[in-house]
């Protein structure tokens, strides 16, 4: 592909990994106190320690903030498997105070009162205190009536937290404490929308409530894992006790180089160093991704190293310094594997005939969130047909991108309406002609069909030669880190990617919108 097929030069942000949302066990907390108190020495430490940490901040201290709330589908990752078994050469290095982690208090739906113990801070003076769900109150201050506020309590609350937390977005899953002293007074109330989205509002001496977001620590472990790949490459990160969600940043960072829908076979091997976030020990989710390789027969050798410039955003370079990305997200979708690839040759499985798979297929819980691949104007945002639910975007350099099968389209996403690349403008789904829940991507450039994975991954552009000497040094450091990390084995029972969320029928999956309304 030319360099000027590239749809344009939109900065890409690199993208946080979905969380994956793991109860916290009690019996860990004391233990991990000692830990956090050992780990923040170790920051001290890591800080001073110069090119390691350069390295390092910027990609912590970047847009992280997203959080799989509960209710949102998570993205499976294996349990009880040992995160940290190879790691011996990986210290912390890093902690990042976000939110304190709170223990969400067994629900006493019968209203009755837990008696304090010693594991969640308690405001002083408070004696008693309670934990039950938000439940499917219509509304903020209806929620806490049902929980048993009078109506002044409940509008003390909503007074002392409209500016830190958004009413709007409570779920029934949500967890509201009251703690209250012994007459009865509420001495502090606390909203918890998960492990790290906790809000509270506490008596001051004042005599009023005030709220702020609570503060969890959250420890990073910087992990190095590699395997040789069985079944399928999330077969592979599992068993090696990584989460199926690396899947993604490896196709993320490796589609221009690698077709991870053809090429991949078992024998290739991968490699990664990864920060693990936790709280209290717990394992919380994946965070800043500083290299990746992926080595196969038919794919080759290749890795990629995250970076971010001065002045620039970080992304994945090869070890040359040039982006690994040309200016759109080439997955539109947190999604668990590839399940059908682009093919304008596919035999139909049943009627036995070419019917072309004009798109990528991205297996993917319902519910998971699509984004836009680049910015650009929606040119259909509805139903059609086999589509299911269908957008369609117009993008620059006479590409349009479609999103088939969604079980729901955004609101605010209308015909018309301009969007910014990873903005949210539907969820996965199976409506329309699918067999499971899948994202279908489609791509056209001047009204044929492309493969995405081909046409929006051109080369990436060369890191400003300013910068190279810096990348470069700490390229080959991670690189020759890369190269000492043992290669487990394939699992035992390789067996061959679930046949998940596919259509089936490619010829209904011609995505042809009437002549689009003129951008306005
Ligand atoms: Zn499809």
């Amino acid at each position: 592909m030319a360099a000027e097929e590239t749809p344009h030069a939109g900065i890409r942000t690199h993208r946080p990994l979905p969380s994956v949302d793991i109860p916290v066990l009690r019996g860990d907390r004391q233990a991990s106190r000692t830990r956090q108190m050992i780990t923040t020495a170790a920051v001290v430490a890591a800080l001073g320690s110069g090119a390691a940490a350069a390295l390092v901040l910027p990609g912590l201290l970047g847009g992280h903030g997203e959080v799989r709330r509960p209710g949102e589908p998570a993205v499976p990752v294996a349990l009880g498997a040992p995160h940290h078994s190879d790691d011996a050469g990986s210290a912390p290095l890093l902690v990042l105070v976000a939110q304190r982690p709170m223990i969400a208090a067994p629900p006493t739906l019968d209203g009755g009162l837990r008696p304090l113990d010693d594991v969640t801070p308690t405001a002083p003076g408070a004696s008693t205190r309670r934990t039950i769900p938000f439940g499917h109150a219509g509304g903020f201050q209806p929620a806490l009536i049902a929980a048993g506020s009078t109506r002044e309590e409940s509008q003390e609350v909503i007074d002392a937290l409209t500016r830190v937390l958004d009413f709007r977005r409570c779920r029934p899953e949500d967890q509201l404490t009251y703690e209250r002293d012994g007459a009865g007074k509420l001495m502090r109330f606390e909203y918890r929308a998960d492990r790290t989205h906790v809000y509270e509002a506490v008596r001051g001496s004042a005599g009023t409530l005030v709220g702020r977001q609570v503060e969890v620590p959250i420890q990073r472990t910087r992990v190095t894992k590699g395997g040789y790949v069985g079944g399928s490459l999330g077969d592979a990160l599992d068993h090696n006790g990584l989460g199926r969600s690396l899947v993604g940043v490896f196709v993320d960072t490796f589609s221009s180089v690698v077709n991870f829908g053809t090429q991949t076979r078992s024998g290739d091997a991968f490699r990664v160093i990864v920060d693990e976030e936790r709280i209290d020990g717990e394992f919380l989710r994946y965070g800043q991704v500083y290299a990746l390789e992926y080595t196969g027969a038919r794919s080759g050798a290749h890795q990629a190293f995250f970076y971010t410039p001065h002045d620039a955003e970080g992304d994945f370079f090869d070890e040359t310094g040039r982006s690994m990305h040309g200016g759109w997200l080439r997955t539109p979708v947190a999604y668990d594997h590839l399940s059908s690839p682009f093919d304008p040759h596919r035999m139909h499985p049943v009627l036995h005939r070419v019917m072309p798979h004009n798109g990528l297929d991205f297996a993917a819980s319902s519910g998971t969130p699509v984004w836009a691949a680049a910015e650009g104007t929606i040119i259909w945002a509805g139903e059609k047909g086999a589509n299911g639910n269908l957008i369609g975007i117009r993008h620059a350099d006479g590409f349009e991108s479609y999103y088939a099968h969604l079980s729901r389209i955004e609101r605010g996403i209308h015909v018309g309406v301009e969007v910014r690349q990873r903005q949210v403008i539907g969820a996965v789904g199976t409506t329309g002609r699918s067999t499971g829940p899948h994202l279908h991507f489609g791509l056209k450039r001047r009204g044929a069909f492309v493969d995405p994975a081909r046409h929006l991954n051109g080369p990436g552009r060369m890191m400003a030669a300013a910068a190279l000497p810096a990348f470069r040094r700490s390229a080959r450091e991670l690189g020759a880190e890369l190269g000492r990390i043992p290669l487990a084995p394939a699992p035992a029972s390789a067996n061959a990617p679930t046949p998940a969320g596919g259509d089936g029928f490619g010829d209904e999956e011609e995505v042809d919108v009437p002549t689009p309304p003129r951008r306005h």
